[in-house]
């Protein structure tokens, strides 16, 4: 890790600093205490008076300097393969934290600088990155998703009469019900509240077109939470009707919303409501050898919903951020959802401000993160090549070849900084 005292100059790369303006060919980021100073092309600082103090001067030629990716939808808790609920159910409590330890450092090589945990990860995960005890991602959690009983937060089996794992999902029913287990979850230092509004591919007793909560039960959890510093909830949301049913309770952003439709869609571009497709999860197949027959099955299907709707959302105009649910996916590939936003209609330069601007608009923070602008946090990440020719470079954690959080650097493939 570098010190913060003299401030950087990354010069000669060509700069994408997340607004959505032209990209600059010989761009330039001077950060300093932390924070981006002053971001531009280099020949308009050069004719600046020049600072009190040295200043390092950091050649990234061939290279283009991004703001540090955010993705809004990670769980740090699972392991990022085949899912069995009943084996990390039976893990304890403290092995499963240990083992998110070394997903959040892949999080953050793949360029990752603020994740938003959407179940399973506690605040102390958010404290351990804040205390600079663990390397990872800025963390925003969920704590636990809220559920219905039998919705998607319940992996009991159906003849299963025991209590469900309350890390995984805490359940609630009605509106005096989703009164308590949002306030408990707030208790419990959640940064954001997450609800199933649909069934899922992993839950065994319900569908992904199942309804969850309905619209009295979410709007009663996004105002408590917004009366809580304003605290935006997002709705695990896949089939028409619960992704309906979100939209009009007041969440903040539809996961998934594989079966989106045009009703939908009018609603959220009324209401500003984000979708986060997780196109990432959506594409990656399911192992046969390891994933239960239903949920293999339930995954398919889901998957061709999926690539006929949100192409349609995208071409419409709904306000995408990135976010990937890596932790169902491999942990450390986020920034291959990208490419599959390309893939869905966004322009590489749209893609890259979902990942960026946009998400740091769903996450509240767009005052500190999200574009490299003057008196933001340093959060940045360089990569080898051009995204707006080739997203794809992105995808690949060995391309990310410098990534730095608040000014520190944490990741240093081709020794810029040495
Ligand atoms: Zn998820």
């Amino acid at each position: 890790m570098t010190g913060r005292s003299t401030p950087v100059l990354l010069h000669n790369g060509l700069l994408i600093d997340g607004t959505g303006g032209e990209p600059v060919a010989d761009g330039a980021v001077l950060v300093e205490d932390g924070l981006v100073r002053w971001a531009g092309p280099s020949d308009e600082l050069d004719a600046r008076p020049q600072a009190a103090g040295p200043v390092r001067r950091v050649d990234v030629r061939g290279r283009t300097i991004l703001p540090g990716f955010i993705d809004c939808h990670v769980h740090m808790a699972a392991p990022g393969g085949a899912l069995s609920h009943a084996e990390i159910a039976a893990m304890p409590a403290s092995l499963r934290v240990f083992l998110a330890a070394p997903r959040m450092k892949l999080t953050l090589d793949a360029g990752v600088t603020t994740a938003r945990d959407l179940g399973g990860a506690d605040a102390g995960h958010r404290e351990a990155v804040e205390s600079g005890l663990l390397p990872g991602p800025r963390l925003l959690v969920a704590v636990a998703m809220l559920s219905p009983t039998g919705g998607h937060g319940d992996f009991r089996a159906a003849h299963d009469d025991g209590a469900n794992d309350p890390v995984m999902g805490q359940l609630a029913d009605g509106v005096t019900g989703c009164r308590r287990a949002v306030r408990e979850v707030l208790r419990q230092g959640a940064d954001c509240v997450k609800i199933a509004a649909t069934g899922g591919v992993w839950s065994p007793t319900d569908q992904p077109g199942d309804e969850g909560f309905l619209e009295d039960e979410i709007r009663t959890i996004t105002e408590i939470a917004a009366g809580h510093g304003g605290r935006k909830v997002a709705a695990h949301a896949q089939g028409r009707r619960g992704i309906l049913n979100a939209v009009r309770g007041g969440v903040a952003s539809v996961e998934h919303g594989y079966e989106i439709d045009d009703e939908a869609i009018d609603l959220m571009l009324e209401r500003g409501t984000f979708l986060v497709p997780t196109l990432t999860t959506a594409n990656t197949d399911p192992d046969p050898q390891k994933a239960a027959g239903w949920a293999y099955a339930k995954k398919k299907h889901w998957q061709a919903v999926a690539r006929r709707h949100v192409p349609h959302a995208v071409a419409r105009g709904v306000r995408v951020a990135m976010g990937t649910d890596c932790g169902i996916a491999e942990h450390g590939t986020n920034l291959r959802e990208l490419e599959h936003l390309v893939a869905c209609g966004m322009t590489p330069m749209g893609a890259i401000r979902a990942g960026t601007a946009e998400a740091a608009e769903l996450l509240g923070l767009a005052h500190e993160i999200g574009t490299l602008e003057a008196g933001k946090r340093a959060d940045l990440v360089v990569a080898r090549g051009n995204p707006l020719t080739d997203i794809t470079a992105l995808g690949r954690p060995d391309h990310v070849v410098l990534v730095m959080k608040d000014g520190v650097v944490f990741k240093d493939l081709d020794g810029l900084m040495t």
